[in-house]
């Protein structure tokens, strides 16, 4: 898997390049994957091959995004009475189905079943993958003091039908934000020209592998 420079918001409508993104992301990713593994949590990450390129596993990748939230941004401040900054008791997560001609709307298990998506076993059990990949990612975030108000994650099928969490784990797909002055250091920089996006990820980078030598 190549990760590029290319950043895209709102459906691609918004479409730029920002370099050295990819090996970012790349970095950050597999490291994240490995987490998530030391957890127990299988993912397809193999090995890193490039600084930008990963090796994964080959899988079926199940239309879905599938949400988690601790901390209402984005769109569910949009589409629903929630103010920016509630913090959920528990996570909410949500299973929108992947596709931009739609524009990624939100599902439920009947329509999910009724597309025939995912079974229903399928979909109990990617509800619970994202449950267990928020309470690690959110833990270890918070170690180097950053909240995750919310992520997507993609989940795939292999050979024998097995789930695992697929595409990518980065601040192209998590919101992260500073624990203590709540800024954020994801992609909303960019979807929003709230900031420098590459500024943010170089800084979720040094928490997580320190200071270059
Ligand atoms: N997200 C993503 N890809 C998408 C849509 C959302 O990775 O195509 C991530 C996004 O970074 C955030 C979470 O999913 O961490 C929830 O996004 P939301 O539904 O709030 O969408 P947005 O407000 O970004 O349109």
């Amino acid at each position: 898997m190549e990760f590029r420079d290319d950043i895209t918001a709102f459906d691609s409508v918004k479409h730029d390049i920002v370099g050295e993104k990819g090996y970012y992301n790349c970095q950050i990713s597999a490291k994240l994957f490995e987490i998530l593994e030391e957890n127990g949590i299988e993912t397809h990450f193999v090995k890193l091959l490039e600084p930008n390129k990963m090796l994964v596993k080959k899988l079926e990748i199940i239309p879905l995004e599938v949400i988690a939230r601790n901390i209402a941004a984005g769109s569910i401040t949009r589409n629903y009475p929630i103010k920016e900054g509630t913090v959920f008791e528990r996570p909410i997560v949500m299973l929108d189905y992947k596709d931009d001609a739609y524009h990624d709307p939100l599902l439920n298990d009947d329509i999910a079943l009724a597309m025939g998506i995912a079974t229903e076993k399928e979909l109990e059990e990617i509800k619970h993958i994202a449950i267990r990949v928020n309470d690690v990612l959110k833990k270890y975030f918070a170690s180097i003091g950053i909240l995750l108000p919310d992520f997507k994650i993609e989940i795939g099928r292999d050979k024998d039908g097995k789930l695992l969490v697929a595409d990518e784990v980065s601040p192209d797909s998590c919101r992260l934000w500073d624990a203590k002055t709540k800024k954020s250091l994801d992609k909303d920089n960019y979807r929003f020209d709230k900031g420098d996006v590459l500024a943010g990820y170089k800084e979720i980078y040094r928490r997580m592998f320190g200071d270059p030598q």
